[in-house]
């Protein structure tokens, strides 16, 4: 049964109430095991400027590579995670490596790509949040203009005005905010009006059918105009198709990401990618030089 789901669902959840107790315990256990001995990666997958076609930064989503079981996607452990606690020591390894491969990257000449980081509800929450993060720019040396952070509705209404300092601290420092997976949470429009961001990031749920289904077409187009008209930028996820992108561009969405583009990858293929991106640029740019 568990076998026949592919290899990177872990059995416990699809058995009974007991064993998926004893199935949570042991997979607290293999975090445990996974932090020790650092078997996270980190994969990264670009976000695409709608009118010029540029790579504006990446997407850091993690990835837990277990010598057995090969890479196992955030949705088998985030929650759990989140509920042991394990989420804090995983999120300053997930805010150290992004920041660090950036520089990397600047290192190597990409000096102006942003690094979207996810935040965890209980890594918000945290007293000494905003401290970390500072201290974490300083000791990778990363510029704060080139991280953004990905927070969740559900995250923000926990206590809003706390919330809205928090985001004030951030911006003021050069980092920027994006509300992710914007129309799945419960919360009211109205905090858009007094929230510091500056991108709204349309959940993939939405884009999926965009095309032919009137009703997700309609919520997406509601979403880019507000955005528009708040003066936020729009990000579509899970753009998967030429369709998609083609929709999505006529109606005015600002950046992409989505399988269409590229597929989140480690650090080594980005950098290839981003050198084949280059020249793949320059000859575009010979063309249109020649041709003037
Ligand atoms: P998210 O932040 O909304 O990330 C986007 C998800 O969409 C990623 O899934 C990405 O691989 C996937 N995706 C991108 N393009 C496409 C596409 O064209 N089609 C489809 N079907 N999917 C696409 P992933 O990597 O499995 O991550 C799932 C979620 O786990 C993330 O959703 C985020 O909420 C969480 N997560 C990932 N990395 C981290 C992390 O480092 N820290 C925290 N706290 N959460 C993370
Ligand atoms: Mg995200
Ligand atoms: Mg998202
Ligand atoms: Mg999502």
């Amino acid at each position: 049964q568990a076998k026949r789901q592919g290899r990177n669902t872990f059995q416990w959840y699809t058995e009974g109430l007991n064993k998926r107790v004893s199935g949570r315990v042991r997979l607290r256990n293999a975090l445990q095991h996974a932090i020790d001995q650092q078997q996270f990666e980190l994969h990264y997958q670009p976000q695409i400027q709608d009118t010029s076609g540029r790579i504006l930064g990446f997407e850091a989503l993690i990835r837990w590579h277990h010598p057995e079981r090969g890479y196992i996607l955030p949705a088998e452990f985030i929650g759990l995670a989140e509920d042991t606690g394990q989420i804090i020591p995983m999120s300053e390894w997930v805010l150290r490596t992004a920041c660090r491969d950036n520089v990397r990257l600047n290192a190597l000449g990409f000096e102006e790509y942003v690094m979207a980081v996810n935040v965890s509800p209980m890594q918000f929450q945290r007293a000494n949040f905003v401290t970390g993060i500072v201290d974490t720019l300083k000791q990778t040396g990363l510029a704060a203009p080139l991280l953004e952070l990905e927070l969740t509705e559900n995250i923000l209404m926990e206590s809003t005005t706390k919330a809205i300092e928090i985001l004030q601290m951030l911006r003021r420092l050069g980092i920027s905010i994006a509300l992710d997976d914007f129309g799945t949470g419960f919360s009211s429009l109205s905090y858009l009006k007094y929230l510091p961001i500056d991108k709204i990031k349309i959940d993939r749920s939405f884009i999926r059918e965009v095309i032919s289904d009137h009703r997700d077409a309609a919520i997406v187009q509601g979403i880019i105009s507000m955005a528009n008209q708040l003066q936020l930028k729009v990000l579509a996820e899970g753009v998967e198709t030429q369709a998609h992108y083609a929709y999505l561009s006529k109606k005015m969405c600002d950046i992409y990401q989505g399988y269409y583009f590229a597929r989140p990858m480690p650090i080594d293929e980005l950098i290839t990618f981003l050198h084949e991106n280059e020249a793949a640029n320059q000859l575009q740019q010979q063309d249109q030089n020649d041709s003037a």
